[in-house]
């Protein structure tokens, strides 16, 4: 680690870190990227770890998808993130790209960065001078962009544990399977012990330059009962209010925005609905 940061400190912005390579050699392959120096990440000790303890789950940025959708402590502390696994890509980019790279890389429409934006995860980021902790409604800043700075390495991701009553869904719309989302959903909610929301982090990607927590949609459901027009009324005012969709060659923006609203609808539905029926 410290021969990488001091790597990336004596490049500057002429340097790139490589994780698992699947956006950035594409990426240098159309000359998107043209990087002086690679500054290869994958054989530093402990980057890909995933534990579990005081109240997060930790994973390493250099986990890879694959071992994410395969491990016991994932799918049973942070199950939105496996859940969402399936969707990214195929098995073999997934054997390759990081949880580290997918986030730092922050593709608006990525299936990760939403994922973290719904778990409220905070990210640790290291450089020559130290480290800081930012949170994931913090870190995405635009298109392609985020708060990392040149020299500077995610390494770590720190999940909350799960709150009593809480479930979560994930859903997207691709023309075909692992293809890039033309819109989706991640959702975790709580619910009291009256049945009322407690929680609802809505995060819808493929919608704007970065994902979107879909705040109008909380304010919609928090202190309600989940009922089937209180959930539309929050997918509504998510697809209304909380997002301005591009429209592009595979989508317009009207219907990026109906696109929103059914898959918000149909991660509250199924959220909620596995709450009632322990
Ligand atoms: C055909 C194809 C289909 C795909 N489909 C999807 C999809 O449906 N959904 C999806 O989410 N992704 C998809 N991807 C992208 C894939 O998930 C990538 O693995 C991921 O976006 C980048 O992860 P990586 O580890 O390969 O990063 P790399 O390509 O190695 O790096 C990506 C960027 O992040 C920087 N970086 C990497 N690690 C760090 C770090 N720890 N700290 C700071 N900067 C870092 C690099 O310098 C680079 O700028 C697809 C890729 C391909 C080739």
């Amino acid at each position: 680690m410290d021969e990488a940061l001091e790597l990336l400190a004596a490049h500057g912005p002429d340097a790139k870190p490589l994780a698992g390579g699947q956006s950035l050699i594409p990426a240098m392959n159309f000359r998107l990227s043209t990087p002086a120096v690679l500054v290869d990440l994958n054989e530093i000790p402990g980057l890909s770890n995933v534990t579990s303890g005081d109240g997060f789950l930790r994973v390493g940025a250099m986990a890879r998808h694959r071992t994410l959708e395969r491990s016991e402590v994932v799918a049973r502390e942070a199950p939105l993130v496996a859940a969402a696994m399936p969707f990214i890509a195929h098995a073999a980019i997934r054997t390759r790209g990081t949880l580290g790279g997918s986030l730092a890389h922050a593709d608006p429409a990525a299936e990760l960065p939403a994922v973290m934006l719904a778990l409220d995860a905070a990210f640790t980021l290291r450089s020559g001078q130290g480290s800081r902790t930012v949170c994931a409604t913090d870190f995405f800043t635009g298109l392609f962009s985020t708060v990392l700075e040149p020299g500077e390495l995610l390494t770590e991701v720190a999940i909350p544990r799960r709150p009593p009553h809480s479930a979560h869904a994930f859903e997207e719309m691709a023309r075909r399977h692992g293809d890039y989302a033309l819109a989706g959903a991640a959702a975790s909610v709580a619910i009291d012990e009256r049945g009322r929301c407690t929680m609802a982090r809505i995060a819808l990607f493929s919608v704007g330059d970065r994902p979107v927590l879909a705040e109008h949609a909380r304010r919609a459901l928090v202190g309600e009962p989940p009922t089937p027009d209180t959930i539309r009324g929050a997918a509504d005012a998510a697809a209304a209010h909380d997002i301005d969709p591009p429209g592009d060659i595979h989508a317009s923006s009207a219907y990026r925005r109906h696109l929103a609203a059914v898959m918000t609808r149909r991660v509250l539905e199924r959220a909620f609905h596995s709450l009632e029926t322990p």
